[in-house]
């Protein structure tokens, strides 16, 4: 178990382009899992839910690791959200960027956020379109207490591999026009296409750690 996933990172890190970081994805892994990876030099993990998150974080506390929240952000997570994750990748409305903005500066923190957007038809996700986002813009910038440093954005389940390379490429474009580094795309799956199309953080859970064990939350 051990032995694989040493290689199965080793394997992934070989593989991407150095601008396309690996973020892991331990949801539905036991903390023994990720302090298995974290010894291999991976710094930044994701999570998707509070309730499962903050006992693993507690347990690796010595291991001091980067954390980035990815699943659906209810408002009334946003508050142990910003107090135990230093990235959000999921803000998807002004509203909920407003709340992240008041509880930061309550708390003294500065989370890094990305926008999660939807540039597709998806319902089954949540996410900003283009032009909802562009409306929304000049707020998003004005709110205190927060850096918005990228975009978010997953493809449709049923979507093939050039469909995907193309969303991907529109989400790099859309990231580029509003002068944003980050762009948090790409899963076990479609990384290839989304680190060609210009992704900064991979999100991978099941390809780095085999099939999730714990039951976790699929909303997202
Ligand atoms: C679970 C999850 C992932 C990782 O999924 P895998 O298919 O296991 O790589 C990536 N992004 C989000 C938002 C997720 O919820």
């Amino acid at each position: 178990m051990t032995d694989s996933l040493a290689a199965r990172w080793q394997a992934l890190h070989i593989d991407r382009p150095p601008s396309a970081r690996l973020l892991a994805v331990s949801k539905g892994h036991p903390a023994s899992a990720v302090r298995c990876v974290a010894e291999l030099g991976q710094c930044d993990f994701g999570e998707s839910r509070v309730q499962e998150a903050l006992p693993k974080q507690k347990e690796l506390i010595d291991l001091h690791l980067h954390w980035h929240f990815i699943g659906r952000l209810q408002s009334n997570k946003v508050r142990p959200v910003v107090k135990a994750f230093d990235v959000i990748h999921s803000v998807d409305s002004l509203l909920l960027a407003e709340r992240v903005s008041r509880i930061a500066l309550e708390e003294a923190r500065r989370p890094d956020v990305l926008l999660q957007v939807k540039l597709r038809a998806d319902p089954s996700k949540g996410g900003l379109s283009a032009d909802e986002l562009c409306a929304i813009w000049s707020d998003l910038q004005a709110l205190p207490g927060l850096q918005i440093s990228g975009l978010m954005t997953m493809a449709p389940l049923e979507m093939g591999s050039m469909q995907r390379r193309e969303l991907f490429a529109e989400c790099r474009a859309l990231a580029d026009r509003l002068k944003l580094v980050e762009c948090s795309m790409g899963m076990s799956t479609d990384w290839k296409e989304a680190a060609d199309a210009g992704s900064t953080w991979l999100r991978i859970g099941s390809a780095l750690f085999g099939p999730r064990l714990l039951s976790t939350d699929s909303a997202n």
